[in-house]
């Protein structure tokens, strides 16, 4: 009936790539490193909806020597992932994922970064929460040579 899952990523933080966390394209310095467009925080809600019903993780189901990931918007692939577990015939009961990150502050995009989500998991805005938080200046979320991202998802039987 209810399946959980958890979802861990990180990518690097370097000058001349966009920032886009949830989906929304975020003024700052630097940017992440990635095949695809390195949306870290969606590529953790994936893995965190696939682990919940064992189906491996996003590398397993859009590899990246697969040349039509490169730069790929993770939204599309999101709208995939949403698409295999609606197949399975499972809906998302809730999904709770916290970005970390030194900089730059993320609470004036999170309400979008939520909405963004919802409106592709055609679910309600209340079943997904983002967090964002630092790590005091540690380790290398901290030393903004990085972003990480974690997420739990609940997927429940339809
Ligand atoms: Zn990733």
């Amino acid at each position: 009936m209810f399946r959980i899952g958890h979802g861990y990523d990180v990518h690097k933080l370097v000058e001349g790539r966009r920032l886009i966390l949830g989906g929304v394209d975020i003024p700052h310095t630097t940017g992440l490193l990635g095949h695809s467009d390195a949306d870290v925080l969606l590529h953790a809600i994936m893995d965190s909806m696939l682990g919940a019903l064992a189906l491996g993780d996003i590398g397993h189901l859009f590899p990246d020597n697969d040349a039509s990931f490169k730069d790929a918007d993770s939204m599309k692939l999101l709208e995939a992932v949403c698409r295999v577990i609606d197949e399975k015939g499972y809906r998302i009961g809730n999904i709770d994922a916290t970005v970390i990150a030194q900089a730059p502050k993320l609470a004036p995009y999170i309400v979008t970064m939520r909405e963004n989500i919802a409106n592709v998991c055609k679910c309600d805005v209340s079943q997904i929460s983002v967090k964002a938080t630092t790590e005091e200046h540690l380790g290398f979320t901290g030393e903004k040579l990085g972003i990480s991202a974690h997420s739990v998802a609940l997927m429940i039987k339809k």
